[in-house]
């Protein structure tokens, strides 16, 4: 059951301290998801600690307030309340996140991910809201938070990365509307876009241009994919947040209506990123079957390698869930 933002808002009251923690390899939903709170509730009085797993990716440095994520500490943090953010299952904050905050006696579960279980003790899952800063910014509206510039930004990158800027269907009216407060609040816009799209280093579009000879469209010109081997990884010194987006290019392919990214990690394991073009395609439910999921338009999974043998399982759970021709 979702807990309503005035029951979040009787947890903010009633404590004191918090950490704000989101996913592995964090996007700018998720960094951003932990900015924008962890600020609002510390311009509100609050004690607050940022942490992820993998720490502040270099791409989403210039974020004001991005010096505030930390990596996990070794000890268990002395807090009352743990709040994950953008985190579709428990497991993905991290085993040292999930540490750090396992003194904590009270855990708030906000996220848009529809395979999100509800895990905390006080869940409000919004898989309508395509971005979870989208729904942070209505839960610090609605209780009327402080909303610093740092959060005002943060939620801007967050809700623009995570819809494609502006352009994904999970995009509302609501969308819209958020967006002209944030700039009504005082947000540059030319210089927030700037920063998080025309600034990327080389190495991104050597990594691009090394996908794309590996493209290979199949199942009569409806799936794209391409991989990332440890190979090409470590010899242009690939990041993780280097990829972040990339997908999109072959996502775009006329006629294409489901595009995945293989990725050998450096533990073995194996990234899938999954985007769906057609709602008769559920990326989610596909992703499902190997312990993944996300949403019904991107999705991901985390599994068991070679690369040659997840390659092969998925396309084929694919090619089950293509609409006949
Ligand atoms: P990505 O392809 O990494 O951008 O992920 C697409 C969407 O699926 C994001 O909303 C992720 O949070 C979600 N996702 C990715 N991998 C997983 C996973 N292993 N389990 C659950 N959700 C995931
Ligand atoms: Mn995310
Ligand atoms: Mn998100």
């Amino acid at each position: 059951m979702n807990a309503t933002f005035q029951e979040i808002g009787d947890v903010f009251a009633r404590h004191e301290s918090f950490v704000l923690i989101s996913h592995v390899r964090p996007d700018a939903d998720a960094i951003g998801s932990q900015i924008s709170l962890g600020l609002a509730l510390e311009a509100a009085g609050k004690k607050v600690r940022l942490i992820n797993e993998d720490g502040l990716p270099d791409n989403l440095a210039f974020l004001d307030g991005a010096d505030r994520i930390e990596l996990p500490p070794a000890e268990p943090l002395e807090v009352e309340v743990a709040i994950a953010l953008d985190t579709a299952t428990k497991p993905r904050l991290g085993d040292a996140a999930l540490n750090a905050a396992s003194a904590a006696k009270l855990w708030v579960n906000i996220d848009h991910h529809k395979s999100n279980p509800g895990y905390g003790d006080v869940n409000h899952i919004d898989s309508g809201s395509p971005a979870t800063g989208q729904i942070l910014y209505k839960l610090i509206t609605t209780l009327g938070l402080p909303m610093p510039d740092a959060t005002r930004d943060a939620i801007y990158v967050a809700v623009s990365t995570d819809t494609g800027s502006f352009q994904y269907p999970s995009t509302t009216e609501e969308t819209y509307l958020m967006a002209a407060d944030l700039i009504r609040r005082g947000l540059n816009v030319g210089e927030i876009n700037s920063l998080t799209y025309d600034s990327h280093p080389l190495r991104r579009i050597e990594l691009t241009r090394a996908l794309l000879n590996t493209l290979e469209i199949t199942g009569e010109g409806r799936v794209a994919h391409w991989e990332l081997t440890m190979a090409t990884r470590q010899a242009l010194g690939v990041k993780a947040e280097d990829s972040e987006g990339l997908i999109d290019m072959i996502r775009g392919i006329q006629g294409v209506i489901v595009a995945v990214f293989f990725e050998e990690l450096p533990d073995g394991k194996i990234r899938v990123s999954m985007r769906s073009k057609d709602p008769r395609v559920d990326a989610c439910n596909v992703c499902a079957e190997f312990g993944g999921g996300g949403h019904a338009l991107a999705a991901g999974i985390r599994m068991a390698g070679p690369l040659a043998d997840a390659k092969q399982q998925v396309l084929a759970a694919i090619s089950r869930a293509l609409p006949a021709n």
